[in-house]
């Protein structure tokens, strides 16, 4: 098969031919129709972060494509099928993934990190956790679900809870701010996006934003947006990983309100305990999303309600691989995915 092999950090992709995989005891082999490139891979590439197997590795983790050969014992699915991987899964067996936490497993395994990933024609992985595709959603533009989508709806739905009729606050509207903004639209919430780029709070108001907001003239934050959402957020989202905006977007909550933290920051940040007291508020944390919850999230893809065609703005061959990944690099689109054919 023709693969973008990973070969260590600061240089390019290389384009190669591998041995096609083999799929094992209850696997299946999936012919890849596109994988989406994401931070995730830049942060291997150009940020020393280390992948979880030693390269040589094909990078990629958000996978659409379709069942090409069934590996022994494996079930539930035909040649042909077209399939969605999720982007990382649990083991199964540990206290997290039998409490239904699958994405806080202690042996998680990551496509294009811990085992070879989506840059590639072929890839294999347990039948048990492919995720069937409906006709309704086109091949190409689902790959963007793992990750770019599956992330943003955990923490909508799941960890900050938007429930219909709240006022919601997305600080940060890049590939996962967006679809905070989209998938907290289509929970009913009212949402408040705020960047500084004008094309982001474009595309959040096409994607469900009710307000947008750039906060770069703006001298009180917290003031502005209690404006404009009428006494405050039920529910904050930062997804950028900055102290002073974690910071900002927990000043900007009503009472009852809960801060979701969706960004990474290694920084400590200050937040006033006696609000979270007196307010009743709350501060929750997001990571990733178990696949248990792939499934609403596909049947509301198939539904209209969510949609991943948008938020493809280029796609590549894997000839041309490394221009998408400069294209990232210069921050160009929403979403840069490579096709295979
Ligand atoms: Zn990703
Ligand atoms: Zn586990």
């Amino acid at each position: 098969m023709r693969a973008a092999r990973f070969v260590g950090a600061g240089k390019p992709l290389e384009v190669t031919d591998l041995p096609d995989p083999v799929p094992g005891e209850g696997e299946i082999l999936v012919e890849i129709a596109a994988c989406g490139i994401c931070h995730t891979d830049l942060s291997f590439t150009d940020h020393g972060i280390p992948t979880m197997k030693e390269p040589p590795l094909v990078l990629g983790h958000e996978i659409s494509g379709r069942v090409k050969e069934l590996g022994p014992g494996a079930a539930g699915f035909a040649v042909g099928d077209p399939v969605l991987l999720p982007a990382v899964y649990g083991c199964g067996e540990c206290r997290y993934c039998r409490s239904g936490r699958e994405n806080l497993c202690k042996n998680m395994v990551f496509f294009g990190s811990s085992r070879d990933g989506g840059f590639a024609e072929l890839v294999t992985a347990p039948a048990a956790k492919v995720l069937p595709l409906p006709a309704a959603i086109p091949l190409e533009a689902a790959c963007v679900i793992a990750d770019a989508v599956s992330t943003p709806y955990h923490a909508v739905k799941n960890r900050g809870r938007v429930r219909e009729g709240d006022k919601v606050l997305v600080i940060g509207c890049g590939g996962i701010g967006i679809n905070i903004v989209q998938c907290a639209a289509a929970a009913g919430g009212e949402v408040l996006a705020v960047d500084l780029r004008p094309s982001a709070r474009e595309a959040a108001r096409s994607l469900g934003a009710a307000h947008v907001l750039d906060p770069s003239g703006v001298e009180r934050l917290d003031k502005t947006v209690k404006g404009i959402l009428a006494g405050g957020a039920d529910v904050a989202f930062e997804a950028i990983g900055r102290k002073d905006t974690i910071e900002a977007a927990f000043s900007c909550l009503a009472k009852g309100g809960r801060l979701c933290v969706v960004g990474y920051c290694a920084e400590k940040v200050t937040l006033a305990a006696a609000k979270i007291m007196f307010f009743e508020q709350e501060v929750v944390g997001s990571l990733g999303c178990p696949t248990a919850e792939y499934r609403p999230l596909i049947e509301e893809v198939a539904a209209g309600r969510i949609r991943v065609e948008p938020l493809v703005t280029s796609r590549v061959s894997l000839e041309e691989i490394n221009e998408g990944f400069d294209r990232l690099r210069r921050g160009e689109g929403i979403r840069n995915i490579v096709v295979m054919h």
